[in-house]
């Protein structure tokens, strides 16, 4: 069960305690008070009535407190979702990934870092409109969510640049590679319609294995620079950070 589905329970619990006994504690009130002003009810009867009254108000009382609970925890999620995801892919922010990422880090394990970024994209802008450099986003940020190994974070830090942190645990760099190399040839495959038209587009990736204690900073530097020599042999391939 997810942090938020526990605390949504534990309010729901806690606020259908309160709506109960508060009813309950007026209603006694309530009838102790017409009780001792007139007299005009036994005591019996005042009792009943003190049980009766809560039992009618409170399941509607709770239904609505339930419901404003509810849509409450939808709006704070649309919100969060807002905060932490890139509006054009829906990855996650650059903003996101760093806060995630370098928790994952702080646990002191061996983990990959992969780079990506779009080779020529200005073309695309300048030959087929915004829109369709867009579209080749939206593509490529498809595929590297779909084809990250599960539990990776991919996120777009900016423009036409991605990032992915995979897991640790998920093999040796040699896997690993095999893994990033089938999405650059994948990249490389499979069109996608844009300006009326079917458009193929590569990109570059840098690949860095975290050091003992390194801290974001550092692995996303090694990694841009092995990024940027990939784009110096030539770009649509990948290099590793020495
Ligand atoms: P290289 O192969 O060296 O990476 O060249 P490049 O053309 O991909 O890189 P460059 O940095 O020259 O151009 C990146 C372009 O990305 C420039 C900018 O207008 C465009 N861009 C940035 N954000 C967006 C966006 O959200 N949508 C679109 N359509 N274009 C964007
Ligand atoms: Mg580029
Ligand atoms: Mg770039």
């Amino acid at each position: 069960m997810e942090r938020n589905e526990r605390s949504t329970i534990f309010r729901l619990i806690v606020t259908g305690i309160l709506v109960v006994g508060g009813s309950v504690a007026a209603s006694t009130a309530a009838t102790h008070f017409s009780f001792a002003i007139n007299g005009t009810i036994t005591y019996r009867d005042s009792m009943l009535v003190s049980l009766i009254v809560p039992l009618l108000v409170a399941p509607p009382a709770y239904c609505y407190v339930a419901w404003l609970s509810w849509k409450l925890q939808r709006a704070n999620l649309a919100l969060d979702h807002l905060a932490r995801r890139d509006v054009l892919t829906s990855l996650l922010n650059r903003r996101a990934f760093v806060e995630m990422a370098e928790a994952r880090l702080a646990d002191g394990l061996s983990h990959m870092l992969v780079m990506a970024d779009i080779d020529h994209f200005k073309r695309i802008n300048d030959s087929m409109g915004h829109a369709a450099g867009d579209l080749a986003l939206q593509h490529t940020a498809k595929l590297l969510d779909s084809m990250a190994p599960k539990g990776s974070l991919v996120a777009r830090l900016g423009g036409e640049e991605f990032a992915i942190l995979l897991p640790h645990g998920a093999g040796d760099d040699a896997a690993m590679l095999v893994i990033v190399e089938a999405i650059r040839e994948r990249l490389e495959q499979v069109p996608f319609i844009a300006a009326g038209g079917l458009t193929r587009i590569t990109a570059s990736f840098g690949v860095a294995r975290s050091r003992p204690d390194e801290r974001l900073d550092g692995i996303l530097c090694r990694a841009d620079k092995a990024l940027y020599d990939a784009k110096n042999a030539g770009r649509n391939r990948l290099a590793m950070a020495g």
